[in-house]
């Protein structure tokens, strides 16, 4: 979320007439978006910003803008630790730098202008409005794939996240609105479309009252010409309905690929978590998405931990990633991070060496599920889309199967990015495959799915 609106504002001060430049240091304005999700976000922030105080010694003309959570988060501070910033804006605001820009620029003063909420925002005038400003005109990830926004804000209460502090309540946006961008980026020749919210799986549901319209859009979205794939991140495993796991398994353009954060496999913590939801719970939809779509291939977020985690509560954990056999999963050791329920839990926090083991038995685990469901795949042929060379050997492209696996092949033939190829899977490790090129692959062909069971041992 936070890279993509790092886009939308490079695509914003590129509508004001700006270009983007390989050297900062030929640079009238620097943008620094922030996010403080990251453990270290503050120390990455000042050391990142003292690079730039000597930049912007050597060009006084330089304008400094500091965005995003962290920015939120820091408010004034910011500017004690900083004084040479121009401008600190918030997540709800990022739509009025330019007119922040120019008014810093008549005054020579800088101004911290961070609203605490998205209606405080909209209260504001300015050329560019004070909202989220969906419309802010995005970049492209890539000019054959990019990301769009279709929320932001996040209504839960996970007591270990900042989110609904610096994003604010779930909003939605309209879903024609997002039709409309991805039918102007399938025009540009974007084929891949990730959709990005915090839940996407209560998409919908401050505009109808009742039921989310996440089904729907994945629907439409997956109904415009020229989108061959589509992606989405995050989805709550409490908030996933059955008809948007039958809109995943019916809409050819919806990959095979589901980010399912499991956090912990304990009852009791994910209970301290404020999950919503039970391992047994969590495994059935598991098992019910995969019956639908047995090509699913299932990625999580888990963390190592979290205040008052036993080795029992550790051991549940285990015992639930073995079952799901997961196709990756992104681990973490728990940081505490400022202003949350967690934060506060002091006198449970698990010693960092007990952490630091299980956190290493965690990944062995999951490495080894890993693998397994890779070398399901050897002897499939798979729809791979090209992403450039490697950057180990030149001579070898690497690409993205519809699973979202990364590639590793040999082209027959000269490759654009972007271009769809048929891939024999010869090979596979933990986090890659490698395969033989077998041809280009034509529009509208997509792949047909193979049902496919693997043990994890
Ligand atoms: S659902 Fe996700 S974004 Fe919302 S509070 Fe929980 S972890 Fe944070």
């Amino acid at each position: 979320m936070n890279d993509h609106d790092t886009s939308r504002v490079e695509g914003l001060l590129q509508s004001v007439g700006m270009q983007g430049v390989d050297d900062p240091g030929d640079a009238d304005v620097v943008f620094v978006n922030t996010c403080c999700i990251r453990e270290n976000a503050d120390n990455k922030l000042y050391g990142f910003l003292g690079q730039i105080k000597s930049l912007r010694q050597a060009n006084p003309a330089m304008r400094i803008v500091v965005g995003g959570c962290l920015a939120q988060r820091e408010k004034e501070q910011l500017l004690e630790h900083a004084p040479y910033v121009d401008v600190v804006v918030g997540t709800y605001n990022l739509g009025r730098i330019p007119v922040l820009l120019k008014d810093t620029g008549n005054s020579g003063m800088s101004i911290v202008e961070v609203p605490e909420t998205r209606e405080e925002a909209e209260g504001m005038t300015g050329d560019q409005g004070g909202s989220y400003a969906w419309n802010l005109p995005s970049m492209e990830n890539t000019p054959w794939s990019a990301y769009v926004s279709i929320q932001s804000g996040c209504n839960n209460s996970c007591t270990f996240c900042t989110v609904p502090m610096v994003r604010g309540h779930e909003s939605s946006r309209p879903i024609d609105e997002i039709v409309g961008e991805v039918s102007r980026l399938a025009s540009k020749g974007v084929s891949e479309i990730t959709l990005l919210g915090q839940n996407v799986n209560s998409y919908g549901r401050d505009i109808t009252r009742r039921r989310p319209l996440f089904a729907k859009l994945l629907r439409e979205v997956g109904l415009v010409d020229g989108i061959r794939r589509v992606r989405f991140t995050s989805p709550h495993p409490k908030d996933i309905l059955p008809e948007t796991i039958d809109a995943m398994a019916t809409v050819d353009a919806v990959c095979e690929q589901l980010h399912f954060p499991l956090q912990s496999g304990s009852d009791r913590i994910l209970a301290m978590m404020h999950r919503g939801y039970n391992a047994e719970r969590y495994l059935g939809k598991l098992r019910a998405a995969r019956e639908m779509i047995p090509d699913l291939a299932v990625t999580t977020d888990i963390i190592v931990g979290f205040p008052g985690e036993t080795e029992d509560d550790f051991e549940q954990t285990l015992k639930v990633v073995a079952e799901a056999q997961f196709d990756a999963a992104y681990t973490f050791e728990f940081s505490s991070r400022p202003g949350t329920v967690a934060a506060r839990m002091v006198d449970q926090f698990v010693d960092p060496d007990i952490v630091s083991s299980r956190f290493s038995r965690l990944v062995d685990l999951v490495e080894r599920s890993a693998l397994e469901r890779n070398r399901a795949r050897v002897g499939l042929t798979e729809e791979v889309q090209v992403e450039g060379r490697s950057k180990k050997d030149d001579s070898v492209l690497t690409g993205r199967t519809r699973q979202g696996k990364l590639v590793h092949f040999r082209p027959g033939q000269p490759l654009s990015p972007g271009s769809y190829v048929q891939v024999s899977i010869t090979d596979a490790g933990p986090h890659h495959l490698k395969g033989e090129y077998l041809g280009k692959r034509l529009p509208g062909s997509n792949q047909r799915r193979i049902p496919l069971r693997v043990a994890c041992t």
